[in-house]
């Protein structure tokens, strides 16, 4: 049976093949949403290594974190700007996934980084949500889950209340703005855990600010900082 359906799969892939997420180039059949050539490339940060790295600065004394980092460089026009475009608007969540599993082969050989009880993708708004399909951060979170075999946790921490467009204003009008945005439901199944929030970009930090000030205010939550792109 798997081999008649390897056999469909490269029928198929013939009149619909699999394109890269980062560069549109057919796929090869060991490949998965992004092309070899691609990953070789991704600019990588190696946070992981580094506990004072520019997630962890730019952070400090704002989150009280165990860990912080990102895995990628978001630059204009790289290839990091390009898959997150297709996570988050071309309706490709799978290029979470892959980056995700991507991260946690990173993470799982770091000795620095003390691996979690738990992973927290942030939430998204229940409008956004339903509008896009799906949670990007969510796809993100089962990616390093499968690697990490750390359990995820997505309905817990919730989105409270809508916030207006967050574009143009300065950070801390936007940090005011998302204050009250988050709400913990079952404050019971997050206790005493270390707790890895789990996000797609960091440019201010403010989302993830204010859900982390949510999740510290929980007995005996510790709490981590992933993202998998940096734009700071
Ligand atoms: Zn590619």
């Amino acid at each position: 049976m798997r081999h008649l359906l390897g056999y469909l799969q490269d029928f198929l892939g013939l009149f619909f093949p699999e394109l890269c997420a980062a560069c549109g180039r057919n796929l090869f059949k060991n490949e998965e949403v992004i092309c070899t050539e691609c990953i070789y490339h991704l600019p990588l940060t190696n946070h992981h290594l580094d506990q004072d790295n520019q997630v962890a600065r730019q952070l400090w004394g704002r989150i009280a974190f165990t860990n912080a980092g990102s895995f990628m460089y978001f630059r204009k026009g790289n290839k990091v700007q390009k898959l997150m475009y297709q996570l988050k608007y071309n309706n490709r969540p799978e290029v979470g996934t892959r980056l995700g599993k991507l991260y946690a082969s990173e993470l799982r050989c770091s000795g620095s980084w003390a691996l979690p009880d738990a992973i927290l993708p942030v939430p998204l708004h229940p409008r956004k949500r339903k509008k896009r399909g799906y949670n990007q951060s969510e796809y993100i979170a089962a990616g390093l889950s499968e690697i990490l075999g750390i359990p995820v946790i997505s309905d817990k921490l919730c989105r409270a209340e809508n916030t207006e467009s967050q574009t143009r204003k300065a950070r801390w009008a936007r940090y005011e703005n998302l204050k009250e945005a988050f709400v913990v439901k079952e404050a019971g199944a997050l206790e005493e855990k270390h707790l890895l929030l789990v996000d797609d970009v960091i440019t201010t930090g403010a989302t993830l600010e204010a859900c982390s000030a949510e999740l510290l205010k929980l007995r005996g939550v510790r709490v981590s900082i992933a993202a998998l792109a940096f734009a700071g």
